[in-house]
């Protein structure tokens, strides 16, 4: 037996779980109301059946429930287009990539997405993960910044990307360039800001500044002032990246990055092809030298196998189709249907954008409310604490291009009832 090996035997013969316990921690989530279920569909699209909730507490009706939840904007999950495009890359190049990139798991399908990616983000050069996160994590490492400056509700991917750089992170008040100045001041050597004075004369050049922000924020719906943030990272030699996962494909069939023409600013731009792009894996593009060391120095991209074929063919098409431009018609006229209603029902819709957050305040009412939409037949989850601020509790609702007007209708019929029960209309 191996020195390993045998380490492992004696922790299986002595039989403590040296000092594990996953009940206990469950039941400590549990008392603090932190748990979360899973929650089993049976499609992705508009319409799905869902399995009873694992704890029995609300009924099972069995019938098909519509979708308000998912980040299948264009609702291309099920498009026969995109569904022939993931069996003709099974087919052709097989159903997963087989080693890394680096390996033998490179082939001619993920070149041709990422050269279309780097078309649609206006870039040299892109290049795939096998999921927005790795490609966050991955990123932010291998470009190991000196300081990074970070929207304090950046997502989840990003933190971890901070934290695994080692680098100094100062998080800066939510889409406020004000607050990302003062704090980029108060690290220079002159400790202010100054319009007039080249940046690199203010602090000391050798260090590496990164700023990162999310460009659609998921919870808020809201989008990032990207080019005041350009503005204040050009004044102070930083460099900019921007996560574009709730909006790829659905600006220009780019993000906010082309929405705002801002590509040539931006020095990393990062998706993912999990949401409007309905597959899965992510991405960055920027310029061939950047691409090419990420290539070399992320961890998440070097020793991960490459994304499956059947994703890439998937995304690849979903990526024409989102750029043709229907689909986000479809999608917007939607968005803007769902948002005056709710608003005329006499809610507070937060954000500008596809994700329509429904502003309840308390947790025990942002619950009761999906509760009784769910009965109605709609599903939309609450939005609590710790997720979100005290007393900002919400129900986070996301319309898709594929939802008809009738289903739009049962939607703000569901809100009508649901909100008039707990009296908040
Ligand atoms: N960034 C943001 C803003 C996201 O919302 C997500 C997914 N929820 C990710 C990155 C991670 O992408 P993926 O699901 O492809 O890992």
């Amino acid at each position: 037996m191996t020195e390993q090996a045998d380490l492992h035997a004696d922790a299986e013969v002595g039989g403590s779980n040296h000092g594990f316990d996953p009940a206990a921690r469950l039941a400590e989530r549990r008392d603090r109301n932190l748990d979360r279920d899973l929650q089993p569909a049976d499609r992705v699209a508009a319409r799905t059946r869902m399995a009873p909730d694992p704890r029995g507490t609300r009924p099972d009706y069995g019938d098909e429930r519509l979708v308000f939840a998912a980040n299948n904007y264009l609702g291309l999950a099920q498009d026969d287009r995109v569904v022939r495009a993931a069996q003709q890359a099974a087919r052709s190049v097989g159903t997963g990539a087989g080693a890394s990139r680096l390996v033998t798991g490179d082939t001619g399908l993920h070149r041709a997405l990422e050269r279309d990616i780097a078309v649609a983000k206006g870039t040299e050069r892109a290049l795939l993960f096998s999921s927005g996160y790795a490609a966050n994590v991955g990123t932010i490492t291998a470009l190991d910044p000196d300081v990074i400056f970070s929207d304090e509700l950046n997502h989840a991917s990003i933190i971890d990307g901070c934290r695994l750089s080692g680098a100094e992170t100062v998080v800066y008040d939510h889409c406020d360039p004000n607050s990302l100045a003062e704090e980029m001041a108060a690290r220079s050597i002159s400790g202010e800001a100054d319009e007039q004075c080249d940046a690199n004369v203010q602090r000391d050049a050798d260090e590496s500044w990164l700023v990162v922000t999310d460009s659609v924020f998921s919870m808020d719906g809201d989008v990032a002032p990207l080019a005041e943030i350009c503005d204040v990272a050009e004044r102070f030699g930083a460099w900019v990246m921007v996560d574009e996962a709730h909006a790829t494909g659905l600006y220009d069939g780019g993000g906010i990055v082309q929405r705002d023409g801002l590509a040539d600013r931006i020095e990393v731009q990062m998706g993912t092809l999990s949401k409007a792009l309905a597959s899965q894996g992510g991405y960055i593009a920027g310029s061939e030298p950047l691409v090419e060391h990420v290539v070399n120095a992320a961890r998440s991209f070097v020793f991960s196998t490459g994304l499956a074929p059947p994703a890439v063919g998937a995304a690849r098409e979903a990526l024409r189709i989102a750029r043709e431009g229907d689909r986000r018609e479809q999608l917007w006229d939607n968005v803007e249907y769902l948002r005056d209603g709710l608003t005329s029902l006499g809610y507070d819709v937060l954000g500008e954008t596809q994700i329509l957050p429904v502003l309840v305040g308390s947790r025990d009412d942002a619950v009761a409310l999906a509760d009784r939409i769910r009965d109605c037949g709609i599903v939309a989850p609450a939005i609590r604490p710790p997720t979100v601020p005290e007393g900002t509790s919400r129900i986070r609702v996301a319309p898709m291009a594929t939802h008809t007007t009738a289903e739009l209708d049962r939607c703000l019929d569901a809100f009508e009832i649901a909100g008039q029960e707990r009296g908040l209309l």
